[in-house]
């Protein structure tokens, strides 16, 4: 339970030395192009501003990885504030005008945490929320995200009865199917048997509505060496789609601030993945499974993100973005891939993964 503790004590601090947030200014939102279940299109990401991550602010301190709470209001928000919030950041964009233009046009809510669960964002403001897009002819799919223990029948039925058949998807964090990592290593405090359930109760569901499921497959947590952070990200795709999963989204690690990752890397025990290894990954599990398969490239390049050199980062990011929408497989050649190989070849060898034991964690 070191990892727990050692999590907890880290995300207390980084709570206690927060500063206060003006809460206005915790909503944001953008708009891209995207790959839609209808195929290329346009999406609208709008982050909601919420209290936080019930599992992060809980006695478990959250995922060893995630800093999202430090975007959070930390208190409770009023219903009507949120709404607030969330209209002002909807109507920064002419998605109607794309819509018209024959886009397909999708929303991504995220709650930093789990939208499905009322103590992050109340069911008053949920409703509200969903009525709106469930009025606006334009936006025919929502993606949300969320823990899997709030998936449950009674809440998808109280969804689809406000959005009929829209198209709804909850992307969940499963972040790999190895339980020891899962447990161990990332603090996710859920075992397979949760992530299943939740998994089946979507299917079911399937008879009634047009809902989907996504697994985030977390690549590179800490305490795995680069060879089986690759080996487990392919494996993980692999089990999502034997479960039922719809599609996949690899997300690989950024260092986020406050956070039990970033004291190992800070203090040389930790590095993110090579962006060679992202696309070992992506290019494998297209290989392995027919589910669609994304990449997420965010930090790429950056100090804190997925780093091959300089000559390659960039160009490769854009690659990635690009076979995100035709799922083709990624080619490209630079001089530091052999550097990759050796590092793949023999970090098992050289410990690059280092014993809890030995990890300079105070
Ligand atoms: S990864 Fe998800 S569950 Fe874990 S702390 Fe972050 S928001 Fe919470
Ligand atoms: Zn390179």
């Amino acid at each position: 339970m070191e990892i727990r503790d050692l999590t907890k004590e880290i995300r207390d601090k980084s709570i206690e030395y927060a500063k206060p947030k003006e809460l206005d200014r915790l909503s944001t939102s953008w708009y891209q192009e995207d790959l839609l279940y209808s195929g290329k299109g346009k999406t609208i990401f709008l982050i909601l501003p919420t209290p936080g991550c019930s599992w992060a602010l809980g006695p478990s301190g959250g995922c060893t990885m995630c800093s999202y709470i430090s975007d959070c209001y930390l208190k409770p928000i009023e219903t009507p504030k949120i709404i607030e919030l969330f209209e002002k950041e909807l109507s920064k964009w002419d998605y109607a005008e794309d819509y018209k233009n024959g886009d397909k046009i999708a929303i991504k809510l995220f709650a930093s945490g789990s939208f499905l669960n009322p103590e992050e964002v109340p069911k008053e403001a949920r409703d509200y929320i969903l009525q709106k897009l469930a009025d606006s002819e334009e936006i025919s799919e929502i993606v949300v995200e969320s823990r899997p223990e709030y998936v449950k029948k009674e809440v998808l039925d109280e969804i689809f009865e406000i959005i009929g058949d829209k198209l709804f998807e909850i992307s969940i964090g499963l972040e790999t199917s190895n339980e020891e990592t899962r447990l161990n290593k990332i603090n996710k405090g859920f075992n397979n048997k949760t992530f299943e359930k939740a998994i089946n109760t979507i299917k079911e569901a399937k008879e009634q509505y047009n809902i989907k499921s996504k697994g985030y497959i977390f690549v590179k947590p800490i305490l795995l060496s680069e060879r089986e952070a690759i080996d487990e990200a392919i494996e993980t795709a692999s089990y999502c789609e034997d479960i039922g999963v719809d599609r996949v989204s690899c997300c690989p690690a950024t260092i986020h601030r406050g956070t039990l990752i970033e004291r190992l890397w800070k203090r040389g025990s930790y590095n993110p993945p090579w962006i060679w290894s992202t696309i070992e990954v992506i290019n494998t599990i297209r290989d392995n499974v027919k589910i669609p398969a994304l990449m997420d490239t965010s930090g790429f390049g950056s100090r804190r993100g997925p780093y091959n050199c300089k000559k390659c980062n960039k160009e490769l990011k854009y690659k990635i973005i690009d076979s995100n929408f035709d799922q083709s497989k990624i080619e490209h050649d630079c001089d530091c891939k052999k550097e990759w190989i050796a590092e793949v070849k023999f970090s098992d060898l050289n410990k690059s993964k280092t014993p809890t034991k030995h990890l300079p964690l105070y």
